[in-house]
């Protein structure tokens, strides 16, 4: 039964009430079957149901669930941390803080960034670089660093003006330029803002290696990570890259910044790394920038009661364990590869399909104006369209910004990455059978 006091998302909106899930399907108190088509946010990575993690979780409770971390560590959290290290990088160690949420993780690493500097003595550099079509959080620091116009609007003089820099958005270039002869005019735009605003004022910069929500998976050109992490390191400026929505095999490697091979200092994570099963989220900060940290205070200053609780821990530490024994991050790559095919085959059918980009299991599909390709006004609610006629055929697809912010329709697909191969192309038709109807209803 629906509560009449419970704070929904739209106040004014009925939501169907979910009695259980399995694998990549979830069956409302009606009887009625969805396909998970985005894992809800982009978070539950391993599925509905999965009953490795259901024991682990059973083990965990059964032993101890909480202990406040200024008291105890635990033995799942001190293995996760050490599981998590092995997968990031071959080259340096990184530690891990754990918190719960992707927003607790963004707002931990601007801090941890912004204490790598005091630590040295360096107490200017306190602003944080980010950029426009972003989405970093929901608290009003990570808010900030967020390009995210219509989750800014009304808290817009509580927030600090950090989103300086133009995204790189081939499919609607800043600069109405084409890649290659482009010359990353946009990956230079970091430059000239931190030369315009001081680099002496400036803890770092952060992007997501792949944008979610605010842009609906914008991809960037080869060489544009690259290009970045020279620029940070050319002006003392670390380099935070949010892969709270990337990472943990979401894009068919790892953490998303290795198809580019370039590392940041500061790495987010969140959403699959509980999969959904437990709120837990990290921030994973590099030998470089824990040393001064180290031989200083000997404290990151940040934290919340339920960081590093022994129960989401050993239950983050079974999500990883499933990705790794059952080969994830290839099956993302796999089943990505067919979807990607068989999504652009359908622009041939609906000409408002103007861009599908991403990367594995993370796919944005960007709607157009079918003759002109300009964006579609946010008046029309195209992408609210999209979403509820999906769902009403039993299909969940997660509605992303795109455009400008403000104007622009887009949608993300993102499965489970345990999709298997008829999940996929069940998927597929559901879809067509949605655009199909679509199509009969546009103006
Ligand atoms: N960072 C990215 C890239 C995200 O996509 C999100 C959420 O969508 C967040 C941070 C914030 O995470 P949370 O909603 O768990 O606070």
């Amino acid at each position: 039964m629906a509560s009449a006091y419970l704070i929904k998302p739209h106040l004014h909106r009925t939501y169907p009430i979910v009695q259980y899930g399995k694998g990549i399907y979830l069956y409302d108190t009606d009887g009625k079957k969805y396909i998970d088509g985005c894992s809800g946010a982009v978070t539950a990575n391993l599925g509905h149901g999965v009953q490795e993690i259901i024991n682990a979780m059973n083990k965990q409770a059964k032993k101890v669930a909480f202990v406040y971390r200024s008291q105890f560590t635990s033995e799942a959290a001190e293995a996760l941390a050490e599981k998590l290290n092995k997968h990031i990088s071959r080259h340096t160690h990184y530690w891990t803080f754990l918190v719960n949420s992707g927003s607790e993780a963004t707002e931990t690493a601007m801090k941890i960034a912004i204490q790598y500097w005091q630590e040295q003595g360096i107490n200017g550099k306190n602003k944080i670089l980010s950029r426009w079509l972003s989405y970093h959080g929901i608290t009003l620091g990570a808010l900030s660093m967020s390009g995210h116009p219509t989750r800014r609007v009304r808290f817009v003089p509580l927030l600090e003006e950090f989103p300086s820099v133009s995204p790189p958005y081939c499919y609607r270039c800043p600069y109405h330029c084409t890649y290659p002869s482009c010359r990353l005019r946009c990956a230079d735009e970091l430059e000239e803002a931190i030369i315009r605003i001081g680099a002496e004022h400036i803890a770092a910069f952060i992007a997501e290696p792949i944008v979610g929500a605010a842009g609906a998976a914008i991809t960037p050109p080869d060489e544009y990570y690259k290009r970045i992490r020279n620029i940070c390191d050319r002006h003392n400026i670390l380099f935070i890259a949010d892969e709270v929505m990337t990472g943990l095999g979401r894009t068919g490697k790892m953490f998303a910044l290795e198809h580019w091979n370039v590392e940041a200092d500061i790495v987010t994570l969140g959403k699959g790394l509980g999969a959904g099963y437990t709120p837990i989220a990290a921030t994973l900060a590099s030998e470089r920038v824990m040393e001064p940290i180290l031989y200083g205070s000997g404290v990151v200053m940040s934290g919340h009661t339920l960081s590093a609780n022994p129960l989401s821990a050993a239950t983050a530490l079974a999500v990883l364990e499933f990705i790794e024994k059952h080969q994830l991050v290839q099956n993302a790559n796999k089943i990505g590869g067919y979807l990607f095919e068989q999504l652009r085959s359908l622009q041939a059918s609906f000409g408002w399909i103007g861009d599908i980009r991403g990367k594995g299991l993370l796919i944005g599909m960007e709607f157009v104006h079918p003759k002109t390709k300009e964006m579609i006004p946010s008046s029309l609610a195209f992408t609210d369209m999209v979403v509820t006629i999906a769902q009403k055929n039993g299909l969940l697809v997660y509605p992303s910004a795109s455009g400008n912010g403000k104007d622009g329709a887009a949608i993300i697909i993102a499965p489970p990455l345990t999709m298997n191969q008829e999940e996929a192309a069940e998927f597929v038709d559901l879809l067509t059978r949605s655009f199909v109807e679509i199509d009969h209803d546009l103006p």
